[in-house]
């Protein structure tokens, strides 16, 4: 060891040993917000901000009134981007609100809370302040898990049968048609390395457009800063009968280890390692209102991403990570589409969505909930009386064509099996009696008062499950 390295290495000693020390006084809590694209990881981190800055809508945080003081912090990692927090909330305040831009990559923020002990106590204790890291990071990302245990031609295996389903024929053509006149014995020529990746990641697109969930490797989906560099720049090929170094085989398989070992174990020895608490989010809506496919693939997906929180089970992990998350919350999104009446059907169906995965004996250690949560309220209820009955409305803006609308989405069946059953037996359209339509809102118009934190449904049950208990 040099003597840089030496100075070095004390240099952290001593800086870790001041940062134990005062995390003793202002303990930190790691947040991680995951959940597949478009699942709301962006719109949530920014009402939880926005409602913990100002708490005058989150009655079920029940430390609320001990807090004294929320302020943003600047962020202990000087390697990790800051979650956009006050471009977000401008795109959600704006005269013209819109939705804000999506999760891409891993960003983070600093949000500390000081609270005052009241009563009796008040003379004795002296304020506390909790740092809350938020960590958002896209859960395709865990979808690469699997990978580190298998081979390039597991892999390849598995992804050429799953392109070659019937539900993703239409999606898969062009990539496949690129692979048939492909001479995999061919010494390696990168403008059509380049060309096979391109046209699988347009596949893997469009799979995901299409409603589907399980579309790994989840950096083809969301580079990041890995836009274009090599470690991308491959995708499975059926294996020829003998491999040499110099092929395009060859070379892809050289591509798939190095995207494991130099992006995906980082990550989850980096990053999600050190997470305390994790919210998983789910559009569980979206996927019923695209059909029975994609909730087996929802389903299917979210099992390999729950594999993430359980260690034990899986001896990668354990080896990279070595630890576990203390509390999961797992929350179905966007619940302002529906009635509130609806809102246990939907609890439930999550629950029921997860069910494999969560088998109790697994989660040992880990506390977890399940929650229904709008991150953004974007509709207002209402009922009406239609052919003698009374249906249940919501009223919102269209966001194509700015429409002013009140509508009945649909009635979520009471057993989540009448929605998994047909799921899981490949059905490719709902039974009949289950019709349900989900348009997309846009973002409330803002009122004349100052805006108090943003409109929701259970942030603040949200809240309390994770962090209620360190207040
Ligand atoms: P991300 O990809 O997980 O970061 O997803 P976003 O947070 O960007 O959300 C994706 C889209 O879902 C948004 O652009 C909105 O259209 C919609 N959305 C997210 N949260 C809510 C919500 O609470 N209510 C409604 N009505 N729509 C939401």
């Amino acid at each position: 060891m040099g003597i840089a390295s030496i100075t070095d290495s004390i240099a952290r000693v001593i800086d870790d040993t001041q940062s134990g020390a005062k995390e003793l006084f202002e303990p930190v809590v790691r947040i991680g917000v995951t959940g597949l694209s478009r699942a709301g990881k962006t719109v949530f981190i920014t009402s939880l901000i926005a409602n913990l800055l100002d708490r005058s809508r989150m009655p079920g945080l029940k430390a609320n009134p001990l807090i004294s003081a929320a302020f943003l912090q600047p962020q202990p990692d000087d390697t990790i981007p800051r979650f956009a927090y006050e471009q977000h909330l401008q795109a959600l305040n704006a005269p013209t609100p819109h939705w804000p831009e999506s999760t891409s990559s891993i960003s983070q923020l600093r949000l500390s809370l000081r609270t005052q002990p009241t009563g009796l106590l008040r003379g004795l204790k002296r304020a506390k302040t909790l740092h809350i890291d938020i960590v958002d990071y896209p859960g395709e990302w865990l979808l690469d898990l699997p990978l580190l245990k298998q081979s390039y031609a597991e892999w390849s295996a598995k992804t050429l049968a799953q392109a070659h389903t019937e539900a993703r024929a239409g999606l898969s053509e062009d990539w496949l048609a690129q692979l048939a006149d492909c001479d995999l014995g061919a010494a390696l020529d990168e403008p059509h390395a380049q060309s096979l990746a391109e046209a699988f990641t347009a596949y893997l697109q469009a799979a995901r457009q299409a409603g589907f969930s399980n579309c790994a490797p989840g950096r083809f989906l969301l580079p990041g800063d890995l836009k274009g560099s090599p470690a991308l720049t491959f995708c499975p090929l059926p294996r020829p009968d003998k491999v040499r170094s110099k092929t395009l085989y060859g070379a892809f398989e050289r591509r798939y280890e190095a995207y494991k070992k130099q992006i995906v174990k980082p990550f989850f020895r980096d990053h999600f390692a050190r997470i305390d608490r994790q919210i998983v989010l789910v559009d569980a809506l979206g996927a019923i209102h695209n059909g029975p496919e994609s909730v087996e693939d929802l389903r299917l997906a979210l099992g390999e991403i729950l594999t993430s929180f359980r260690p034990g089970k899986n001896h990668i992990l354990s080896m990279i990570t070595g630890r576990k998350v203390e509390k999961i919350l797992f929350a179905a999104t966007k619940a302002d589409h529906i009635h509130h009446s609806q809102h246990p059907q939907l609890t439930g169906f999550l629950e029921a969505l997860l069910a494999d995965a969560k088998d109790t004996a697994n989660w040992k250690g880990a506390s977890t909930q399940a929650l229904s949560l709008a991150a953004l309220r974007a509709t207002v209820e209402q009922t009406t009386k239609h052919e003698g009955e009374m249906l249940d409305l919501v009223r919102g803006t269209l966001m194509v064509g700015g429409k002013d609308v009140a509508l009945h989405p649909g009635d979520l069946p009471a057993d989540p099996a009448r929605l998994l059953t047909p799921a899981k037996e490949g059905a490719k359209l709902w039974p009949e009696d289950i019709d349900y339509n989900l348009p997309a809102f846009a973002p409330p118009k803002p009122g004349d008062e100052a805006p108090k934190g943003l409109a929701h449904i259970r942030m603040d049950r949200a809240a309390e499950f994770l962090i209620g208990d360190k207040l």
